[in-house]
Order: C-alpha cells, then sequence, then structure tokens
C-alpha cells in the first residue's frame, strides 16, 4: 500500500516507524527542519540541551527505514475523487492518507499582542532564547503544561521569571494540587500571580486587572488550535479539530487523522504521548489487527525543570492524598485516576492501576 503522511511530529513520524518495513510510506512536510522534540524545546532554550540533542532521527535514519521524506513541501489539498495529495512541489497518489498536521498555539488577542510570542516550532525556541538570553527575564501567560515547563526550566536556568494565570488552578487540578506544585516551582525561584486576567500588554510588561506585571520577553501559552485547514477543503467533516471515530477514520474513505489535529467526541489528544500513542493503535488497525486506543484516559507525565509531574487518567473532582506527593482519584473503591509529583515509579503502577479499574 502506498501511506501518504501529512506532518513529521512524533505522531507522523511514529507512524511511519510502524509501518516503513511493511508500506511504501511518504511525509510530506511545510518544515524545512528534521523531526525535533517539542517537549525539549524549553530545556533547550534553558541551555540546559545542545540542539544536536533535539534531533532523535538523522536522515539516515529515514533512508535505512525506506520512508520517502520530503520537507520543506506544503500538502494543499486533498483530491479524494483521484486520491491524490496536491503539495507545493506536485502530487503523490496514496492508497492511504493519514492526516497528522498537529496544532498551532492560540495567540492573545489583546491590545498589545505584537509584544507577545508563542512557542510551538524550533524557529519560535530560537528567536525566544535569544532575546531570554539578552534580557535575562520571561514572562509567562497561561498556567498549562507549556507554561510551567517554561518557567521551570528558565527559572531553573537563574532567570527571573514571572508566571500571570487567569484562573487560580495550574494545569485544570484542584487548590491544593495547585499549591503543591507551585510550592516546587516558588523553589526555583518562579512568581505566580494567579486570577490575573492581562488586558494589554507593551514593550516592558502586560496590565493585568491586578496591577502591571513586568516581562520584555512575554510568551503566551494559552493552549493549542487544531490544524484541520486541510481537511475542510477537501469536504472532510470537522469540529474544532478533525472528526474522527474510534479507528482513526475520517468522514473521507482511506482518509485518516491522529495527534494533535484530530478529535475524537470531543476529546483532542494534545500531547506527544497521545499523538505516538494514537500512531502504534493505527498501525495496527492499518495491519488488519484487532486494536483499540481509549481516548477517554489520558495520562502524561510532564518534567518541570527537575520535578516530573504525572497526570493520570480522571484528575478532576474529589480527591484523596495517599501520602504528601500523590493525589488519587476514587469512583468508590476503584481507583480511577491520580496526580503524582517526582515519584515517576508510583505513576507508573497508579496508571495500571486506574487503566485496570482495580481499588
Ligand atoms: P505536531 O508535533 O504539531 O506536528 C505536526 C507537523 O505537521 C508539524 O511539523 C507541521 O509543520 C506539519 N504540518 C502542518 N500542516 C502541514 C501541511 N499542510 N503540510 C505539511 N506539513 C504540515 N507533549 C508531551 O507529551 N509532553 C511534554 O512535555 C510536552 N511539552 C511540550 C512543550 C512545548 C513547548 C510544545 C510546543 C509542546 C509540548 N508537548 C508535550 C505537546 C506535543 O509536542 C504535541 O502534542 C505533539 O507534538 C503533537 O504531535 P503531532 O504529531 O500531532 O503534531
Amino acid at each position: 500500500m502506498r501511506i501518504v503522511i501529512v506532518g513529521n511530529g512524533p505522531g507522523g513520524v511514529e507512524l511511519a516507524n510502524q509501518l516503513s518495513g511493511e508500506h511504501k510510506v511518504t511525509i510530506v512536510e511545510r518544515e524545512n527542519v528534521l523531526h525535533y522534540s517539542k517537549p525539549m524545546l524549553s530545556h533547550y532554550i534553558a541551555g540546559f540541551v545542545e540542539k544536536e540533542k533535539l534531533f532523535p532521527y538523522s536522515f539516515s535514519w529515514y533512508e535505512k527505514k525506506g520512508i520517502d521524506l520530503n520537507l520543506g513541501v506544503k500538502a494543499e489539498v486533498i483530491d479524494r475523487a483521484r486520491k491524490r495529495l496536491i503539495t507545493s512541489d506536485g502530487e503523490i497518489p496514496y492508497d492511504v492518507l493519514v492526516i497528522a498536521t498537529g496544532a498551532r498555539p492560540r495567540g492573545p488577542t489583546f491590545e498589545g499582542k505584537e509584544f507577545v510570542q508563542t512557542l510551538r516550532t524550533l524557529q519560535d525556541a530560537e528567536r525566544i532564547k535569544e532575546q531570554i538570553e539578552k534580557y535575562k527575564d520571561a514572562l509567562i501567560l497561561g498556567g498549562g503544561f507549556i507554561g510551567l515547563e517554561l518557567v521551570a526550566n528558565l527559572a531553573k536556568a537563574g532567570y527571573r521569571v514571572r508566571l500571570v494565570h487567569r484562573g487560580s488552578n495550574l494545569l485544570g487540578l484542584d487548590e491544593e494540587l495547585t499549591k503543591a506544585i507551585m510550592e516546587k516551582l516558588e523553589g526555583y525561584g518562579v512568581e505566580f500571580y494567579l486570577d490575573a486576567n492581562t488586558l494589554k500588554a507593551d514593550e516592558n510588561g502586560i496590565f493585568t486587572d491586578k496591577g502591571y506585571v513586568e516581562g520584555k520577553v512575554k510568551i503566551c501559552a494559552f493552549g493549542v488550535i487544531p490544524n484541520k485547514e486541510i481537511a475542510v477543503k477537501g469536504g472532510i467533516h470537522a469540529g474544532r479539530g478533525i472528526l474522527i471515530d474510534d479507528h482513526f477514520r475520517t468522514s473521507a474513505k482511506d482518509v485518516y487523522a491522529i495527534g494533535d489535529c484530530a478529535e475524537y467526541n470531543g476529546i483532542i489528544g494534545g500531547t506527544a504521548k497521545a499523538a505516538m500513542e494514537h500512531a502504534r493503535v493505527l498501525a495496527n488497525i492499518l495491519r488488519g489487527k484487532e486494536d483499540s486506543y481509549d481516548f477517554e484516559f489520558r495520562s502524561t507525565v510532564f518534567k518541570f525543570g527537575d520535578i516530573p509531574v504525572a497526570l493520570i487518567g480522571k484528575t478532576k473532582g474529589e480527591g484523596k492524598w495517599f501520602d504528601e506527593k500523590t493525589k488519587i482519584f476514587l469512583e468508590g473503591e476503584k481507583v480511577i485516576g491520580a496526580v503524582v509529583i517526582e515519584d515517576v515509579r508510583k505513576a507508573m503502577m497508579l496508571e495500571k492501576k486506574a487503566k485496570a479499574g482495580v481499588s
């Protein structure tokens, strides 16, 4: 089969890795750079990781695998009737097309947005790194995982770092967990401004409804918008993302979607871990093997500086401290989720329990 994948992010590259020995696999990627690790970008900006270490796969890896990698080529239109992908560099016929176009950051809309940047690509990271090295400070807007990765690494590197978040809870967690994570990050010197709405930005900082917060280098981490445009143009059904069923099928025959661009039942993966798991399950489905992905069950370990924080399964509602670093969420006697600060081994054990729904 000719499998054509749009996107060389973790979803696309893992699918190619899985299927390259069995099928003719082509990747079309608009960025003119090899696959790099987005989870490592804040470590790179902070100076803890050399640029070379961001690239897990070399050109020769693709070559050895027999993957036809097309960098700097944009997928533009899906010609469903002729089963061809029209790109900026010509047409590519497919038997199966997989859209793994990821997402882009939700930018700010307030006045002075030109003073604020976003982080998604290596190019963004290089620009931000240069500015932070020049101004020695950073002001991060948003208390999700990208915001926390950034503040932790930059503060650990010795920069003056402030985090402004409009809500009172970090990572969408409850007050106690927010406090526990804040205490850890305050240890690095991060200054938090919670419940603060940003009204406008200027060159030297931002105006919030709680006052002015200084910061030359301002990075907005407000979440992401799935890249669904190529599907929409091709008449494929989309909501927030590209709509898929539980087998990653879109509304078009032989066209699938995985990773951050895909939406199942209102759920968008949003992590590299989910994108790679989607790829592994889709590879089995395309092999004709029975496999399934539990979209409702999410589990990821984020690394905030040196502090791993694992979010497993359902982490909302009434939780109970298991020990001082672990909060578990129960349904009756069964563990349905947990948040584990620092102890990754315990997190893996709890993930197994939560997946199996045992007490
Ligand atoms: P992407 O990685 O976005 O890749 C999609 C690719 O498709 C891109 O390379 C894009 O250029 C290409 N593309 C898009 N449109 C076209 C087109 N029309 N033609 C050709 N190519 C196209 N996740 C974690 O699990 N843990 C973490 O600690 C973590 N930290 C993160 C830190 C940062 C700073 C960022 C930005 C993200 C982080 N994530 C983390 C999230 C994770 O990186 C994403 O969820 C993941 O990259 C999604 O993978 P994907 O393959 O779906 O999409």
